[in-house]
This record gives structure tokens, sequence and C-alpha cells, in this order.
């Protein structure tokens, strides 16, 4: 017996084709967000923040000597490969620009230092990494200038961000002298080439006899490589978000000369 309120025997068919169509429709439309969200969650996640660190100086280039001998091209490569063992032990990757005592440079290169500050552009900028932290050591015709300082490209406002985080890090392991403050630059190369966020460490004065000596200790070594560390994470975490920055920020210059 059939029910006076149910449909036409002849609407069933049709309905129900149409309602299978319709939540075929809906399953898949569901499924295609879900695999889209998942794959750009995944990616997200699964994504390690990539840090070029840039050790100055090495193999014919020893970058200044203290006023106890000491090559800045030493400290720098010891105060890298420090920092690259916490940044590794904190989730981030890590690309050193080098991890011994050897130019970037060929011995058939007639200006070696313009070769290996072209490679060294070149590699960070194949790299696409979060950002760049190049390390060097200062010298000063008067002995008294000591402290760390922070260079940054002058119309980058990530490399200002970054560098004064690095500043301020830097700044607490001298709690005895005055601290410095980040500085603009326009000419150093590496930041006039780099398109990452870049800074550069001057983590001391070699011609100062106290920092001279601190520097070339591996437990002050130890120091900057953690400052520098605990900056970088504080960067990473507290940063524009890559869409929401200015197209250009003073970055992406040219890569040549
Ligand atoms: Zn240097």
């Amino acid at each position: 017996m059939e029910c006076k309120d149910r449909p036409p025997r002849s609407f069933l068919p049709g309905a129900q084709t149409c309602m299978a169509v319709l939540l075929l429709l809906l399953v898949y439309s569901i499924s295609r967000q879900a695999a889209v969200l998942t794959s750009a969650a995944s990616a997200r996640a699964g994504r390690r923040p990539l840090v070029v660190i840039d050790s100055g100086h090495g193999g014919k280039d020893p970058g200044k000597v203290s006023v106890d001998g000491t090559l800045e091209k030493d400290i720098n490569l010891q105060i890298a490969l420090r920092l690259k063992t916490y940044l590794d032990a904190s989730g981030v990757s890590v690309l050193l620009t080098r991890d011994e005592d050897e130019g970037l440079y060929s011995q058939q290169d007639s200006n070696k230092k313009m070769a290996d500050m072209r490679a060294r552009c070149q590699l960070i900028n194949d790299a696409h990494p979060d950002l760049v932290v190049s390390i060097h050591q200062n010298s000063y015709p008067r002995e008294s200038v000591c402290g760390s300082q922070v260079f940054y490209y002058q119309t980058s406002k990530e490399g200002k961000k970054l560098a004064e985080i690095l500043q301020k890090r830097l700044s607490t392991l001298r709690p005895d002298i005055p601290a410095r403050q980040a500085k603009s630059n326009s000419s150093y190369y590496l930041l006039l080439h780099a398109d990452p966020p870049a800074v550069i460490a001057e983590c001391g004065f070699l011609s100062n006899w106290t920092e001279a000596a601190l520097l070339a200790s591996e437990e002050y070594q130890d120091q900057l490589a953690w400052a520098l560390h605990m900056g970088i994470l504080e960067y990473l975490n507290t940063r524009t978000p890559l869409n929401a920055r200015a197209a250009t920020a003073g970055q992406g210059r040219c890569s040549t000369l």
C-alpha cells in the first residue's frame, strides 16, 4: 500500500540520481579542499628554515690579524661551525659558505677576492635561504675601540630587524662596555648582492687586546655562537611573513658588479 505523501514512483530514480551526483560532487569538493589544505600545511610544517652562515675570508685571505697574531679567518670559521651545531640542534637547516680554511676562488682567478665574493653571493642567492649571517671580526687604528657591531643593507627592513636582534644578543656578552647599535651600510659587497635578508656580524675588534684574547678563546667563540643562534631563532619566530612584506623591501638588487 502506497503512502499518498510518497512522491510518484517516476520521481524517485531521478531524485536519487540527482542526490547521488550532488553528494559525489560535495565529497569530491571536500576531499579536494582537504588535500589542498593538507598539502599546504605539510609544506609549511615540513620545511625547515634555511640559514646561510658565511664565514668571512679563508685560504689566501686571512682577513684582519689580531694584536697577538690570530687570524680573523680562523676565528670566523670556529664561530660559524659552532653556530651551525646549535642551529642544527634547533631544527634549522644550515648552509656554510665554507667549512675549512679555503676561499671560494680558483687558482686561475686573477682577482681572487672578487671571485670569492661573487661565489659567496651566488651560493647564497641560489640557495634561497631565509636569512644570511656573515661572520667577521673588526679592527681599528685606535686600540681602545671594542665591541660587536652588526651591519645591514640600508633599505632592507628585514635586514635591519635581524641586525637589531643580533646586535642586542651580542651586546649582552660584553656588559662591561657600552652597547653599540646595529648600523646601516650601502657599500659592503655581500649586503649589496645577497637577495635574502643579510647581515654582517662583526663580533669584536682584533685591534683591542682584551677583545682579541676573548675572540681567540673557545669559550667566548662558543658564547658568540650561542648568542647568534638565539638571535636567529628570535628573528625566525617574529619576522614578517613573506607575503606581507613590501614587494622589494630593499632587497633583490643586481647579482653582478
Ligand atoms: Zn672580515
